[in-house]
């Protein structure tokens, strides 16, 4: 096996993303030591009975001593109050990233909190499952996967041999790296990823609550496309809180956006304007047959089951 890409890492909050990173980055032969802080005392419990990190602490300081590699893998609104308690323990010259789904707000939130003797280089999996906890990471999950990473505009050579490292790491655990503009970053997945969940919820919600239709028939008579929407609808509560309040601007604008194309279905529905109807289900076939055709995804109707991607269900790399 070849050298690791770092000599210690250090994974601060270690559920499924947390616990993942670790399990690929072992398997890789990526990393040498692994330390973890968590602020759950049952997750700590789970993390040292797996047995897949040298340490395991509440100290965030502690855990991040001589690393050379520490990614944050907490909720996003809980980023910069790790990053805070991790600062006294940090080395300089240390890479510092995090997995976060929203990438401006946890990009100043680092900045913030962290001294400007380590190197800042934010990055999202695009990978992950609805599940939560140590429990719930297997060192699979970013093959074949995006990892997009939204470096700092810094021209200093020794900042992009951090990127160019940290790149080597998602690498050696399978994914494929892009390399992006935060504020940008935001604004896609805000359409591929925080639109879908906000949508799920919203319909799994209206329809527990239907009037004249019971819960029961919801639960019997839910065909695919419902299952569907309720395993998204399943995803971790303050995760995806922090989500929608973190990027609040992409989230309403495509939401606008949204609400104006459901009008304008409504009315084609109300005018009984079948054309109309059948020009957009007809358009947005294509859509999904260029996604086939560009090899992103089977033809087979698998959405969420071997995708495994709560996030992005249709962003494999080819
Ligand atoms: P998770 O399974 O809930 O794990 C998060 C862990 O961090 C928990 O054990 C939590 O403890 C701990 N924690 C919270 N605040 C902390 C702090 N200040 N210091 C130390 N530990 C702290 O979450 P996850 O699903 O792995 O998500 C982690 C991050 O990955 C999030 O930013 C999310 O946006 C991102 N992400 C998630 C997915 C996905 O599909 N799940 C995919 C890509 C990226 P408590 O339970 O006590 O709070």
């Amino acid at each position: 096996m070849s050298e690791p890409v770092y000599g210690k890492l250090a994974v601060i909050g270690c559920g499924l993303i947390g616990a993942s990173v670790i399990l690929a980055a072992r398997a890789a032969g990526a990393v040498g030591q692994v330390a973890v802080a968590d602020a759950s005392p049952a997750a700590r419990a789970r993390i040292t009975a797996l047995g897949f990190a040298d340490l395991v602490t509440a100290d965030a300081a502690e855990a991040v001593a001589d690393a050379d590699l520490v990614i944050f893998a907490v909720p996003v609104m809980a980023m910069g109050e790790a990053a805070r308690a991790a600062a006294p323990g940090l080395k300089p010259g240390v890479t510092i990233s995090d997995v976060g789904s929203v990438k401006a707000a946890v990009a100043e939130a680092l900045a913030a909190a962290l001294p400007q003797t380590c190197f800042i280089v934010p990055g999202h999996p695009i990978a992950g499952t609805e599940q939560s906890g140590p429990d719930a990471g297997f060192a699979e999950l970013f093959q074949h996967r995006w990892v997009i990473l939204t470096p700092q505009s810094n021209p200093d050579p020794a900042y992009q041999q951090a990127v160019e490292r940290l790149t080597d790491f998602w690498t050696a655990l399978g994914a494929q790296v892009e390399l992006m503009d935060d504020k940008h970053h935001d604004l896609v997945l805000a359409v591929t990823s925080h639109l879908p969940h906000l949508i799920a919820y919203t319909i799994v919600g209206a329809a527990a609550d239907l009037e004249g239709v019971t819960r029961g028939e919801v639960m019997k008579y839910s065909a695919g496309g419902f299952r569907d929407f309720t395993r998204i609808a399943a995803s971790d509560p303050t995760m995806w809180r922090d989500v929608f309040l973190s990027n609040k601007d992409a989230v309403l604008e495509v939401l606008g956006r949204f609400t104006e194309d459901l009008q304008a279905m409504s009315r084609a529905i109300r005018w009984g304007e079948g054309d109309k109807l059948f020009d957009q289900f007809s358009r947005t076939r294509e859509i999904r047959r260029g996604i086939i055709a560009a090899g992103q995804e089977s033809a087979t109707p698998n959405f969420g089951r071997d995708q495994r991607g709560a996030e992005t269900p249709d962003t494999k790399p080819k």
